[in-house]
């Protein structure tokens, strides 16, 4: 099993509702717990990318508007939104000694093997250089084609793309359960999953949260393509970013996706 312990390459995606308030503002302690962690992490070795939502919030929240209605204003708040984020990662990261790089992508990035060899030699000088690239969809040009359906399957195709040896998912619930948590007082959080089986598939349910765009299903999605490709996946729930020093301890909190 690749634990967070004996794996050097981490790509670590954090959703939109983890990164935000009810109301939409960003959560700044929160935000900054999951740097302040990562950039310990760094100075222990490893090498971190981060996959980060939450544009269009920030960008709704710093123009204090309301949500996107249709596709153009989400692509303007993203716009908006995006270079609040970045200053603010910025800030955190280079508080604590380190430098960040954005990375944005869009799927045809992925489609077209010339772009995508050029995301990753871009992927692999930045890492080279000590470098914590933060990548998020490029929102403000992306249309139903250029789309990857959401960040989940974004930070599936960054941990190809950057040959990661663990993908993390932070999300706003603990892992995957039997059934759905909200709903059934009794479900059961499934500790690790060797095979993503249609009984597997039949618990992810619907949808996620009002801010965010993904669900559970999004996120087997995203097991499935990177498992098939050798590269484990967690999913844990990132309220509290500590959480990921439990990860590194061995506990067992959240779902481990094995590797096939
Ligand atoms: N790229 C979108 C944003 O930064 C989020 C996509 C997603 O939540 O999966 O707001």
């Amino acid at each position: 099993m690749s634990t967070l312990k004996n794996c050097r390459r981490i790509v670590v995606k954090i959703g939109t509702s983890t990164l935000t308030h009810e109301e939409g503002h960003l959560n700044l302690r929160r935000i900054e717990t999951l740097v302040k962690t990562l950039s310990d992490f760094k100075n222990a070795g490893k090498e971190i990318v981060l996959v980060s939502s939450g544009a269009v919030s920030a960008g709704v929240a710093r123009l204090g508007t309301h949500r996107p209605t249709c596709t153009k204003e989400k692509q303007a708040m993203a716009a908006v939104g995006q270079s609040e984020l970045m200053k603010l990662y910025s800030r955190f990261f280079s508080d604590y000694g380190h430098t960040v790089a954005q990375m944005l992508l869009t799927k045809d990035v992925i489609d077209n093997p010339e772009r995508r060899a050029a995301a990753e030699d871009t992927f692999s000088t930045l890492l080279e250089m000590g470098c914590v690239p933060i990548v998020n969809e490029n929102d403000c040009i992306s249309t139903t084609e250029l789309n990857f359906g959401g960040n989940d399957t974004l930070s599936a195709y960054v941990a190809l793309v950057c040959h990661a040896d663990l993908l993390i998912n932070l999300s706003d619930v603990d892992g995957l359960y039997d059934s759905d948590p909200r709903k059934n007082p009794h479900a059961k959080r499934i500790d690790t999953v060797a095979a993503l089986t249609d009984e597997i598939r039949a618990m992810a349910g619907g949808a996620g949260t009002a801010r965010g765009t993904g669900g559970m299903a999004t996120k087997l999605t995203a097991a499935k393509i990177v498992t098939d490709m050798g590269i484990p996946m967690y999913i844990v729930n990132g309220k509290d970013p500590l959480i990921l020093y439990e990860l590194l301890d061995g506990a067992h909190v959240g779902t481990y996706f094995a590797a096939k």
